[in-house]
């Protein structure tokens, strides 16, 4: 399967960081795992594609309108200040991933990681336009004729639909899809929108279509990090060498020699590999768990009638244990370490939950005005100048009542009800006096007060905010 050239065989102690390889054709499998990763598929892909069509109300159900610095999120409006929920949510995506990991290996890599996804799609397409297998490595040896055109034109013209279409369902996302295909047929995508749809569908067509298992082992990086949070107990694919060695053919229906084991080294485990590696050689990094191998073994045990399993989701320490060992899966998750990585996820969970629920559907920022100073204005009383930007995070137009408190004599000269349409934010400029009786006795210098806005929340319930401030009185 995997050919290293002569030309760059390795030197003893010396090993290069890459080197070309020939392409993986791998054989097609069907099976449980096969068809799991199919369901896997079909969802994820729904879900992707399916997101951008969706409206609530008059705009998109999730939408990063970066012109307006705001994120859309179902109900939800988020601003740059909200931050922080965008990247808890990173932070949860990650520890999950953690102790995903640590308790099922790679299984993240073999079924949901979009590689994995645009690469089944891929090959998929590979298959329907240029045939099985063998099919298609006797494609790649003929020489070039109108079939091979025919065959190899038509798999790269899907490839660059799908591509294209992955590239602009991605921009849906920031700007709205029926906006975005108006500006497509139109000729009028702008420059930033262009690139970004090129570069997208560019990155699916060359990840999916070429570079495939070179992605996981020479790009990703939690490829090479994910080793850390595995130990003996992590769920991993495994080749049982104690029932398969040693192995040896034998014709089917054939009674296992004595001395024998169960693998027949009919190499079809190599063969389905996406990677092309050889699992009976034990735990590689190149493994990405996706299975292939043990569907294929369980259909050749069923042919030469033996128990299925050769090839399994198992533990370095089941596969290692006396026979007697306490190897079940309640035993490998209740792990100090599984249930520390899950203990943090359902803290970090249910406090991100929470805090966005009960966010304020009203945020205010106060700026004094630094290019109007304090000063005395006609009828004696000391003026500050403020600007307010207030943002309304909810999907409903809002009233929000302002006032302003923390010294005597102190008043909001501006109308004091601000309109704030849904999901807009506003800025304005307020002035605050001090009456001239409430003033003079004040010490030159700042003072702190503060802003309080009302209105009422998505129950119909009165809601508060404060802002604190201050206020200058000059010499
Ligand atoms: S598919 Fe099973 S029997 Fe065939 S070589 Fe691989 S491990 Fe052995
Ligand atoms: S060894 Fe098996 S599980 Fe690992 S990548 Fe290859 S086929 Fe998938």
């Amino acid at each position: 399967m995997k050919r290293q050239p002569e030309s760059q065989a390795l030197t003893p102690g010396l090993q290069p960081m890459f080197f070309a390889e020939a392409t993986i054709h791998p054989r097609t499998v069907k099976g449980r795992f096969a068809n799991l990763r199919w369901l896997v598929v079909g969802a994820t892909q729904a879900v992707f594609y399916g997101l951008p069509w969706i409206n609530w109300g008059e705009r998109p159900a999730i939408w990063f309108d970066l012109g307006a610095r705001r994120f859309f999120l179902f109900d939800w409006v988020l601003y740059p200040h909200d931050f922080i929920f965008l990247a808890t949510l990173l932070i949860l995506c990650a520890l999950g991933l953690f102790w995903v990991t640590a308790a099922a290996g790679r299984i993240w890599c073999g079924y949901a990681c979009p590689q994995t996804v645009y690469t089944e799609i891929f090959m998929w397409i590979e298959r329907v336009t240029c045939g099985t297998r063998e099919q298609r490595l006797k494609l790649e040896r003929s020489p070039w004729s109108l079939a091979k055109v025919r065959c190899i034109g038509s798999k790269h013209l899907l490839w660059l639909t799908v591509a294209l279409w992955t590239g602009l369902t991605f921009v849906a996302y920031f700007i709205p899809f029926p906006k975005l295909l108006h500006e497509l047929l139109h000729f009028t995508l702008s420059p930033s929108e262009a690139f970004w749809v090129l570069f997208y569908s560019a990155a699916t067509y060359g990840n999916a279509g070429f570079m495939r298992e070179q992605v996981c082992k020479y790009m990703c990086p939690y490829a090479r990090f994910q080793s850390a949070m595995f130990d003996p107990h992590t769920w991993i694919v495994t080749y049982d060498s104690r029932r398969g060695e040693p192995r040896g053919s034998r014709r089917r229906g054939a009674e296992v020699k004595p001395g024998q084991g169960d693998c027949i080294d009919c190499t079809l485990c190599v063969q389905v590999c996406p990677t092309g590696i050889d699992i009976r050689k034990g735990l590689q990094y190149e493994c990405i768990g996706c299975a292939a191998c043990i569907d294929m073994c369980d259909q050749v045990m069923d042919k030469v009638g033996s128990p299925r399993g050769l090839i399994r989701y198992s533990t370095q320490a089941a596969t290692q244990a006396p026979a007697r060992a306490d190897t079940s899966w309640l035993r490998q998750l209740a792990r100090p370490r599984i249930v520390i990585y899950v203990s943090l996820w359902l803290v970090l969970a249910v406090a991100w939950v929470w805090a966005l629920s009960t966010r304020p559907s009203i945020r205010l920022d106060v700026v004094r005005d630094r290019s109007v100073l304090a000063r005395w204005v006609p009828g004696g009383a000391i003026e500050n100048v403020y600007r307010l930007h207030a943002m309304n995070a909810s999907s409903k137009d809002q009233r929000l009542r302002l006032s302003v408190e923390g010294l005597p004599g102190l008043k909001l000269v501006d109308a004091p009800i601000l309109q704030l349409p849904a999901a807009q934010a506003v800025w304005v400029v307020v002035h605050v006096h001090v009456a001239e009786s409430a003033a003079t006795p004040l010490k030159p210098g700042s003072h702190a007060i503060r802003f309080t806005g009302e209105w009422l929340d998505k129950h119909g319930l009165p809601a508060t905010l404060t802002e604190p401030t201050t206020f200058l009185r000059p010499r």
